[in-house]
């Protein structure tokens, strides 16, 4: 007798639901986390001061609630005490000006407010809506479905039957994109484009690399129909949830518990050992939510063919990112346009061209002069997050080396490139310089700063490796079909009954449980036998 049906390693997201959905349907699932937290990248906690409830990584959870894990489980975990807050103000670009634009919840109200910036463009987003709408099955498929299997060549002759050649040809074409073409092609005015032009950053990718615009696009329309969902009380109410779901299907979350090595037999996943020598069997599968590098290199060594292990061990990370917490003793007085008080994330940049020049200055080594700032205002939702009268703020910075060569503005001596305390405070104090050039009250309502350096996020989990947000570069190269890596796509590894989940395999990073649900709901699959008595 195996100890359970599925042991699944890492408590991440994609694991917690994969967890939950085996688990409602007989499972006997284990879940086992090696830090002390389960939830991976989402983290509730008083991280500044008592009162203070901050999202220490993720935040945003439109993801989430767009996906199919949260459309599969989410009556029961509302049942279980979880809550979703909306806004109609998700989100806007702050430009150096003083100058906002902002996305809204309807298509009229950004057809409103993007023709205020320029002539036509409203027009040219209801334009682009027409477009989208009639399509949007595919674009979304491509995301919620398993590309390197039947379900993929499905998805590609639906397209077929639908647009014909040249259409799928065309729809391809207009996928791989950039950010910076679809937007200049688009819309005729420089603040359109950057109102939309910092959401690249939040996919991984930068405005002028290949995807980007497809991805723009999808955001844009997703957050002008979903809004910027959180949950009430933070991030943890899900993991909460998600947790005790799988508890109440007998289902086991265990934390502290570091899997060293993957145990194969006959070229078959039986189970796991633990850095402290216990081994778990598993009868069904193995579920690893870890990136290809600690995959191949730690938990396989031996076991996997060598061009697939190869492929694995030269998975590339992307940028590093870096986090800064604000307790505030007011809330942030935003200058010129009061919407701004309302908006979930604020992005302060110079436009297209500046969150380009940052993506660049940071690919090249170097800290960014001018960085696209995400200001995140969890209380403009849930005003429980703080004390009365109180401020908090979520800062969120996606343009930053692993290794500093050097500081784009000339001003910080980076001396080794390493992430040091030293580095990281006088970074966030450029960063806060920023903000507070629109925020007059911010040093002021100061009352606790913690900044996480790229350094912190991966020392905080192991799949942030280098401080990578996303868990792996998501250049074409590594994203879709080709994901995690061209030599090894998908989620089934060369191990029969080991499975791959999490930010590194496809559909790549986010909230959405993607990866965990496309196996869930592949292992749940009825077997041939199976099939065949049903037609009996
Ligand atoms: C700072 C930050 C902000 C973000 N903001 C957002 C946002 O607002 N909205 C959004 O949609 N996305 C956001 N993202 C991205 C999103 O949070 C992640 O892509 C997603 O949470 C990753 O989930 P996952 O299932 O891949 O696992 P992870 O969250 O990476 O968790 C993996 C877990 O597995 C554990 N683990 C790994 N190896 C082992 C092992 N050998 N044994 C035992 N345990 C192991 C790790 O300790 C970790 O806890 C953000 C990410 C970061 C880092």
């Amino acid at each position: 007798m195996a100890d359970h049906d599925a042991v699944i390693v890492g408590s991440g997201i994609n694991s917690l639901a994969c967890g939950a959905l085996l688990a409602r349907k007989g499972w006997n699932v284990c879940v086992l986390e090696r830090s002390a937290h389960l939830g991976g990248a989402i983290r509730t906690t008083e991280l500044t001061e008592p009162g203070y409830l901050h999202d220490v990584f993720s935040a945003w959870h439109p993801l989430w609630v767009g996906g199919a894990a949260h459309a599969e489980l989410g009556d029961e975990l509302a049942e279980r005490g979880l809550e979703y807050l909306n806004t109609d103000y998700p989100t806007a670009t702050l430009f150096p000006d003083g100058e906002a634009a902002f996305l809204l919840r309807s298509a009229d109200a950004n057809a409103v407010e993007l023709e205020r910036h320029g002539a036509g463009d409203g027009d040219a987003w209801r334009a682009m809506l027409d477009a989208f709408y009639p399509n949007a099955d595919l674009a979304f498929g491509v995301l919620g479905t398993e590309l390197w299997s039947r379900d993929g060549l499905a998805l590609g002759l639906k397209a077929y039957r639908r647009l014909g050649r040249r259409g799928v040809v065309e729809l391809t074409g207009d996928v791989l994109a950039s950010s910076r073409d679809w937007l200049t092609s688009t819309f005729a005015s420089e603040r359109a484009h950057g109102l939309l032009a910092p959401w690249a950053l939040h996919t991984g990718l930068g405005p002028d690399a290949a995807l980007s615009g497809f991805m723009t696009q999808v955001i844009a329309v997703a957050i002008q129909e979903g809004g910027m969902p959180i949950p009430r009380g933070g991030g943890a109410r899900l993991v909460d949830a998600l947790v005790q779901l799988i508890r109440d299907h007998e289902g086991a979350c265990e934390t502290g518990r570091d899997v060293e090595r993957i145990l194969v037999s006959g070229g078959e996943a039986t189970g796991v050992r633990l850095a402290d020598g216990e081994t778990l069997t598993a009868a069904k599968a193995v579920i690893a939510n870890v990136t290809p590098t600690q995959l191949y290199d730690r938990l396989l060594p031996d076991e996997a063919p060598s061009a697939v292990a190869e492929g694995g061990r030269k998975f590339r990370y992307g940028r590093s990112e870096m986090q800064i917490h604000y307790a505030l003793s007011e809330p942030p007085n935003w200058e010129r346009d009061e919407r701004l008080a309302q908006t979930a994330i604020v992005h302060l940049t110079p436009g297209l061209d500046g969150v380009s020049r940052a993506v660049n200055e940071a690919e090249r080594g170097l800290l960014p002069a001018e960085a696209t700032v995400v200001v995140g205002q969890p209380l403009t939702m849930d005003p429980s997050r703080a004390p009365e009268g109180a401020g908090l703020l979520w800062i969120q910075l996606q343009e930053l080396p692993w290794q500093v060569k050097g500081d784009a503005a000339g001003e910080l001596d980076t001396k080794d490139g390493s992430w040091t305390e030293e580095l990281r405070e006088r970074y966030a104090d450029r960063i806060q310089a920023r903000i507070a050039a629109h925020v007059p009250n911010l040093e002021s309502a100061i009352r606790k700063r913690v900044v996480l350096s790229p350094a912190d996020l991966q020392e905080a989990n192991i799949n942030l490796h280098h401080g990578d947000p996303y868990s792996g570069s998501v250049a074409l190269d590594q994203n879709l079909i080709w994901r995690p890596f061209p030599a090894g796509p998908g989620h089934a590894t060369p191990i029969k009954r080991l499975w791959q989940i999490g930010a590194s395999t496809h559909p790549g990073p986010g909230l959405g449980a993607g990866s965990g649900t496309l196996v869930a709901k592949r292992l749940l699959e009825p077997s041939l036998v199976e099939r065949i008595r049903k037609l009996r």
